[in-house]
């Protein structure tokens, strides 16, 4: 059985050990997540192409994803290193000290207004709320706090408000530079860190497209403020992800189990793909085994529908990169096992002649006895209605385009197939198709398969007909 939900892994200095990537790859990594947050844009351009290397020299089609940075608030360091905190002290972010003036009594934040965006009794969380700080007085640049969880606080952490509003955009002068390098590195999706509404996706794509980039934008959904406009964030987008760590900083964690819920159910319903990210084999990060509440929550991100599941931590410093690919794989496809009954917009009106082929080719395809469906497409847009459907039914994105290909790495339940001109010639590709099934093992003889064309190959959205294939 293939394994329907994708892994997105994301690479570091523990990826670039020798030998370990190829070992990530071969466990069952299906996007690469290259993290702008960290490390030099040399180190990002080496990884990517060694990536894209390893991956074709396998016969591998790995996406790559680009990720902002973004305005991530934090504070600026210490004389020594760091303090602690006691609860009950007062403790004053002040925008104006410098970069390592910080000491017991006072620290710099990077956001200059910060004390603008402020007022009294507002909650302030340090280092992903383990510091714990209300708002007792401002004055100036200086915003004065009693501590209410203390302890030891270092140097650079992020700084939230329980809430959001504070003022950032979404876009820095940092971002403007690295979306140039994403646009040259040819990058399959962009994920936008920090993102507070659909202006904010829609800028960012049209810097990204100026730049010559033709891949995805992935919106994180990880502010406050987000959560208010997440339709219209979701409509903006080619996917989201629920960036569970900045997220549950902002709203709370006792919010992320609905709202993880929430965002998977809409944007399946708007046709959108999304990425489960952060901690969810945090304990592998150092432990060859994960806990059983981080196997129960790969699997409940499976079992709400979402498409890919995300690694973090645990695969760009962590100790067992390939280990944590290789568990993540089986509880994925553990999961997998529990069938959900195609019910997928059952009562819709399709708008386009494409999402009307692909949702006959699932009604079909789960009605008649198919082992699978071979969608030649474009642009990879037939695929990706079709996957919004569940279904135990392989779907093979057939494009001769090496974008659409790597694109489709994301989706849940697709596989890419590329195909050249001349393997299309005659019959657009149908035996060319049924070969590549036998050989991965998908079908044998006698089994049916279904097959959606259009009939102007060479234009995006022209899918019009459905076929059912006797091997
Ligand atoms: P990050 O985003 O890892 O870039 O912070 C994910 C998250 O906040 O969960
Ligand atoms: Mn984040």
């Amino acid at each position: 059985m293939l394994r329907r939900t994708k892994i997105v892994a994301t690479l570091g200095p523990a990826t670039d050990e020798p030998g370990e990537l190829e070992r990530v790859i071969a466990q069952g990594m299906d996007v690469a997540r290259v993290n702008f947050s960290h490390g030099d844009t040399e180190e990002h351009l080496q990884r990517i192409d060694t990536v894209r290397k390893i991956a074709e020299n396998n016969s591998r089609h790995v996406g790559v994803m680009v990720d902002l940075q973004g305005p991530k608030i934090r504070i600026e360091g210490f004389r020594q290193g760091g303090i602690d905190l006691a609860d009950g002290a007062t403790f004053t972010l002040d925008t104006q000290l410098g970069a390592d003036q910080g000491d017991q009594e006072r620290v710099g934040v990077t956001h200059k207004t910060l004390a603008d965006d402020l007022v009294g009794n507002d909650i302030l969380l340090l280092d992903d709320g383990n510091i714990v700080m209300e708002v007792e007085h401002i004055s100036g640049r200086e915003v004065r706090c009693r501590v209410l969880n203390g302890g030891r606080l270092t140097g650079f952490k992020g700084l939230n408000r329980l809430g959001g509003g504070l003022s950032a955009e979404a876009l820095t002068e940092k971002d403007h530079a690295d979306i140039r390098t994403a646009a040259a590195a040819e990058a399959d999706y962009l994920a936008v860190s920090f993102v507070r509404y659909a202006e904010d996706v829609v800028h960012a794509r049209d810097l990204f497209r100026e730049a010559g980039g033709h891949g995805g934008i992935i919106a994180k959904i990880e502010r406050a403020e987000a959560i208010e406009h997440v339709e219209d964030i979701i409509h903006a987008s080619d996917g989201v992800m629920i960036a569970r760590g900045d997220l549950g900083v902002e709203i709370g964690d006792a919010e992320l189990p609905g709202m993880q819920k929430c965002i998977i159910r809409n944007a399946r319903e708007g046709n959108k793909v999304t990425i489960t990210a952060t901690q969810m084999m945090q304990s592998m990060v150092d432990s060859p085994q994960p806990t059983r509440a981080e196997v129960l929550d790969v699997a409940n991100a499976v079992l709400d529908g979402t498409d890919a599941v995300m690694l973090s931590a645990e695969t760009a410093v962590g100790k067992h990169p390939a280990r944590v690919v290789r568990a993540m794989d089986r509880i994925c496809r553990g999961a997998e096992r529990q069938r959900v009954a195609f019910s997928h917009r059952v009562d819709a009106r399709f708008e386009t002649v494409e999402e009307s082929i692909a949702m006959a080719a699932m009604y079909t395809a789960s009605h008649l006895h198919v082992a699978a469906i071979v969608a030649m497409t474009e642009s990879g847009a037939t695929a990706k209605w079709m996957s919004r459907n569940s279904s135990g039914i392989p779907i093979f994105a057939m494009s001769p385009n090496v974008a659409t290909v790597r694109r489709v790495s994301l989706y849940r339940g697709v596989y890419p197939m590329l195909v050249d001109n001349a393997e299309m010639a005659s019959d657009g590709g149908e035996h060319h198709a049924i070969r590549e099934l036998r050989r991965l093992g998908v079908v044998k003889k006698d089994d049916s398969i279904i097959f959606t064309r259009g009939e102007l190959t060479g234009i995006a959205g022209g899918t019009n007909s459905m076929k059912v294939l006797k091997v």
